[in-house]
């Protein structure tokens, strides 16, 4: 099979799954009145995050991207979103009051989940891969992570990572909502740096997360839950 064919066979795959999702989901949007996403594009400002061993590429460009690409997708849907930044900037002058302000907007909000997108560094450059993170708290939470999870194996199957349950971060500590913590992958490691710097990929990688969340809200059966 040659490098097209397999393109046009992954867009075929894309679209049947997202038709599938969007029937069983359809009256989801139309029927509730705040189907609001919060999404989390991790650091910004002076807070640069992780970067590429050359220094050139910064977690927070990508973060950031990542979150516009996620919302367009989501707003496509029906789906309200906000996002805690929407241009290179900290929410406060230090970290600590950074991410004590992403918490506070999100648990403010009266939002069905928020996704906070970050992207990993290593000292050895040989690992590798995205995987999800959640707090152990609500069940909802490992559920949407495993969701999001599934489809991040699409872009790469030997991705044996497993969603994992992690406390110590404030945030998924904090926040009183359903939500997840996805790290896109290593931006140390050259293959993963590849997917992430360009945008034909972050995209999918925005598009991926777009349908775990999708899936998870048919899971739970959304239209019935919010009543
Ligand atoms: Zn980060």
């Amino acid at each position: 099979m040659n490098k097209l064919h397999k393109h046009i066979l992954f867009l075929i795959f894309i679209v049947i799954i997202t038709l599938m999702m969007l029937l069983s989901i359809k009256n989801v949007v139309a029927l509730t009145s705040d189907p609001l996403i919060y999404l989390d594009a991790g650091h910004g400002g002076f807070d640069g995050g992780a970067t590429s061993l050359d220094q050139r590429i910064i977690e927070k460009d990508i973060t950031l991207k990542c979150c516009l690409y996620l919302k367009a997708y989501l707003e496509k849907t029906g789906f309200k979103v906000k996002l805690t930044r929407e241009k290179d900037m900290a929410l406060a002058k230090s970290k600590k009051d950074d991410i004590h302000k992403r918490v506070n907007l999100i648990n403010k909000a009266n939002c069905l989940l928020y996704i906070s997108i970050h992207a990993n560094a290593y000292p050895s450059s040989t690992i590798k891969g995205s995987q999800t993170f959640y707090h152990g708290s609500k069940e909802t939470n490992a559920l949407l992570a495993s969701k999001i999870m599934n489809y991040l194996r699409v872009i790469d199957p030997k991705n044996e990572r497993l969603p994992k349950e992690i406390s110590g971060k404030y945030l998924l500590d904090n926040t009183n909502k359903t939500g997840c913590l996805v790290e896109l992958g290593f931006l140390t490691n050259a293959i993963d740096l590849a997917l992430l710097s360009n945008d034909d990929t972050l995209t999918r990688m925005a598009l991926m997360i777009y349908l775990g969340i999708l899936d998870y809200l048919e899971e739970i059966n959304y239209e019935t839950t919010m009543y």
